[in-house]
């Protein structure tokens, strides 16, 4: 009897729509062919919710989503909705989707494909393949945050006046159970792992650490070692190649995957999942926003969203075999030389074609 998969989709904003029909599309095409079937059901987030319903992330929403087997997320924003009260901002989707669903571990690969070797800024980008393993629901986003009133001075003479501060706090829990993720990783990998921290100033950072060498010893395979976040930031450019897996807190996460996403070259690429506890859907989406100034003129590049389903295939239904028929197919497409409007100039003047996002989407479903 052939398996089946409940996926929500949150096709959300912008080109979000088109991206995620073309996702769902190639996910079709690709499980029909191993006798695999998936039901979808469409769900409202960010500003698409704001219209229908006043809100970001209707009740309803987060509902469906974690009664499925897996979320498939578009992307949410956009200038319409930039004047609303900010708790009602589409973006407050994304965190409200992130702690309903309990989502503490972001996993964001970083490959830069042979066609698209030009797209790196770096002269010598190298086989670049690493993955950043980011805690998502703890650390200073989620810390105790506050302002107050100071009447004390400065060594100049003038007044503090209001004061503001952000907590980062972390517990040993917190910090074990994506360190867990982190080193099974590796172990499916290359096995090296790589923490980022800043442990020569941060309490949290420390323990961190403690936590990250004790655990290492459950995995002598691994190669562990632990980088300050400022000399991360520089050899995620000088040696990019040499990373296999890299696990860090919510805000060193959030800054150095942004980086690591401009070094492979194109937004448009990269996929991302985000998981928490064994057993409950995951959330799948591409790394990059909504693009509101290409959206409905089937220009959006959908690789990345693609990509993000056959993560999917992969970490939340184990199906191997699928998730490297659609990377296949998707390299496939890049070396027969299409390409979208973010990665034209990649690979110019060697038999490229640009192409929109229903096109290049049929180009992926073909070369399944
Ligand atoms: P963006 O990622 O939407 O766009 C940045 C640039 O990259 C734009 O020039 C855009 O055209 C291009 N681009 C992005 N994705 C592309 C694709 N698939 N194909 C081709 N080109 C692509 O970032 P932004 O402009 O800063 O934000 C736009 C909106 O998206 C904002 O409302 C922002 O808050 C929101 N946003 C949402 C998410 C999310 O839903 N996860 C993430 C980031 C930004």
């Amino acid at each position: 009897m052939a398996k089946k998969y409940n996926i929500a989709v949150i096709p959300g904003d912008g080109i979000g729509p088109e991206i995620t029909k073309s996702a769902i599309d190639v996910l079709e095409a690709a499980t029909s062919k191993r006798d695999i079937e998936i039901f979808t059901k469409e769900l409202k987030a960010g500003g698409a919710a704001i219209d229908s319903y006043g809100i970001p992330l209707p009740q309803e929403t987060i509902a469906s989503a974690k009664d499925s087997d897996a979320v498939l997320l578009g992307a949410v924003g956009g200038p319409k909705w930039d004047n609303v009260e900010p708790d009602l901002r589409p973006e407050k989707a994304l965190l409200g989707l992130r702690s309903g669903l309990g989502l503490y571990a972001n996993i964001r690969p970083v490959t830069v494909y042979n066609e698209l070797k030009d797209a790196s800024p770096l002269k010598n980008p190298g086989n670049i393949d690493f993955v950043i393993v980011r805690e998502l629901t703890g650390g200073i986003y989620f810390g105790k945050t506050g302002f107050y009133q100071s009447g004390d001075h400065l060594s100049d003479g003038s007044v503090k006046g209001k004061i503001a501060y952000d907590t980062e706090s972390y517990s040993e829990g917190e910090i074990n159970r994506i360190l867990k993720i982190a080193f099974e990783l590796a172990m499916k990998r290359r096995k090296k792992l790589t923490l980022v921290d800043k442990a020569n100033v941060l309490l949290t950072s420390r323990m961190w650490r403690r936590l990250a060498s004790q655990m290492s010893f459950d995995y002598p395979e691994v190669e562990f070692d632990c980088l300050y976040v400022d000399n991360a930031a520089m050899q995620l450019i000088s040696r990019p190649a040499t990373f296999d897996v890299i696990v860090t807190n919510n805000i060193f996460g959030d800054i150095l995957s942004d980086e690591a996403g401009q070094i492979a070259g194109s937004i448009g690429m990269l996929p991302s999942a985000s998981l928490g506890a064994p057993g409950t859907p995951g959330l799948f989406e591409p790394i990059h926003g909504s693009a509101p100034d290409l959206a409905g003129q089937n220009k959006a590049n959908p690789m990345a969203c693609i990509l993000s389903a056959a993560m999917m295939m992969r970490m939340a239904f184990g199906e191997e075999e699928i998730a490297q028929d659609i990377e296949n197919a998707v390299k496939k497409t890049l070396e027969k030389g299409l390409r979208t409007s973010d990665i034209t100039f990649v690979g110019e003047g060697k038999n490229t074609t640009l192409v929109g996002t229903n096109e290049i989407t049929g180009a992926v479903i073909a070369n399944l």
